[in-house]
């Protein structure tokens, strides 16, 4: 499988999670959420399901999400054997688990219509997924229904306010990354994603762009102009997609391939030329790595000014036991070493002169 996002933060978070560990203590690395926003079917489900790699998200060109989809990776250490297990365990369904990711599809198809009805209805109630496997970083993303603007089928007739309302309760915490997504076919300036990540975010510190559909622009024109922030500036920047067509999806095409076909179609225009860290799935997992890794460089002091009062409680308590106290702090005071080299590896990374980081 494809996991792109957080190949390079995995090895890091792992470590100071096992520096943590050896020391007994929980670490607390919180990384942020990450919501994806915008109008129906621009293609947000279509993004994240990129990131993760993995094909278990309902897609389509009608309403398909409908209510919140709170999606933790976690990840599970690999068998001994090599073998890779991976799984999704659902809130409502404790215990049960799916192996089958498109079992996991029809099961968010068939919880969606339990509580909000078969007719396009929508509910702000949360389903609740849990994905397992070695492939992944401890992250939460946010699949959200997109802006829709004239009720239909069941919806109530201030919809829109609504699905607002809803989006805007995920995208104001402020440790919330944005993913603002806007279809290249479609008018910047009228863009429900750029309107409510700008609400929510005023000044764009945690509000990557996002534009889908580059594939399907009107012949003559492209957008190249977007991706450079010429039309409407955005801190963060913006990364054009090309996901699968609603085509695509119907012959059962994989990520694995599309993420191919997505390589070539950018390869194969002149005018993408140059712009090559704006262009692809695979540069948005970098984009969202570099911005996670220079998260965890904000809270490392407090991570190690915890590790050193954790390490003098632990010398005191230990005072008593004569030996144990030596080797104990001898222990400590090393993975306190470790930890620092990890600062200042971070420091490296963030500034761009290293792009992996050993874990050895
Ligand atoms: P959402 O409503 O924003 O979650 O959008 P979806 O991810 O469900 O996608 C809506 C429709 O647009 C689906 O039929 C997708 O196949 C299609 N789609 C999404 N992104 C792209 C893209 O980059 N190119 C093309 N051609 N179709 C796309
Ligand atoms: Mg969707």
């Amino acid at each position: 499988s494809v996991a792109p996002l957080g190949s390079s933060v995995i090895p890091i978070v792992n470590k100071l999670q096992d520096i943590f560990a050896q020391l007994g203590s929980q670490s607390t690395i919180e990384l942020p959420q990450v919501a994806v926003v915008g109008s129906q079917s621009s293609g947000k489900s279509s993004v994240l399901e990129s990131l993760v790699g993995r094909d278990f998200l309902p897609r389509g060109n009608d309403i398909c999400t409908r209510r919140p989809l709170v999606l933790q990776l976690l990840q599970t250490k690999r068998k001994l054997d090599g073998s890779e297990e991976e799984y999704g365990e659902f809130l409502h369904l404790p215990g049960k688990r799916f192996y089958d990711f498109s079992e996991i599809r029809r099961e968010i198809q068939a919880e969606t219509d339990r509580e909000a009805g078969g007719n396009k209805g929508v509910s702000d109630r949360q389903i609740r997924l849990k994905i397992f496997s070695p492939n992944v970083l401890d992250i939460t993303l946010v699949d959200l229904p997109g802006i829709t603007k004239v009720p239909v089928g069941d919806q109530p007739s201030d919809i829109e306010a609504r699905i607002r309302t809803m989006i805007m309760s995920y995208i104001k915490q402020p440790s919330c990354l944005i993913l603002a997504v806007t279809p290249a076919n479609s008018d910047l300036a009228n863009s429900d994603a750029l309107q409510l990540a700008g609400n929510a975010d005023p000044d764009g510190t945690r509000t990557i762009g996002v534009i889908t559909k580059l594939d399907i622009m009107d012949r003559g024109t492209d957008a190249r102009n977007l991706l450079l922030g010429k039309v409407i500036p955005l801190r963060l920047g913006y990364i054009g997609v090309v996901n699968r067509s609603q085509e695509d999806i119907l012959l059962n095409r994989s990520i694995k391939d599309a993420l191919v076909a997505e390589e070539k179609f950018f390869r194969s225009r002149p005018v993408y030329n140059g712009l090559a860290d704006r262009c692809g799935v695979p540069q948005l997992a970098k984009k969202l790595n570099q911005i996670l890794v220079q998260h965890i460089k904000a809270i490392l002091p407090g991570l190690k000014s915890r590790f050193s009062s954790a390490l003098v409680s632990l010398a005191k308590e230990h005072a008593s036991y004569g030996e144990i106290t030596e080797s104990r702090a001898g222990q400590g005071a090393l993975l306190l070493n470790i930890l620092s080299k990890y600062c200042e590896a971070f420091s490296s990374i963030v500034e761009g002169k290293h792009e992996e980081m050993s874990t050895s």
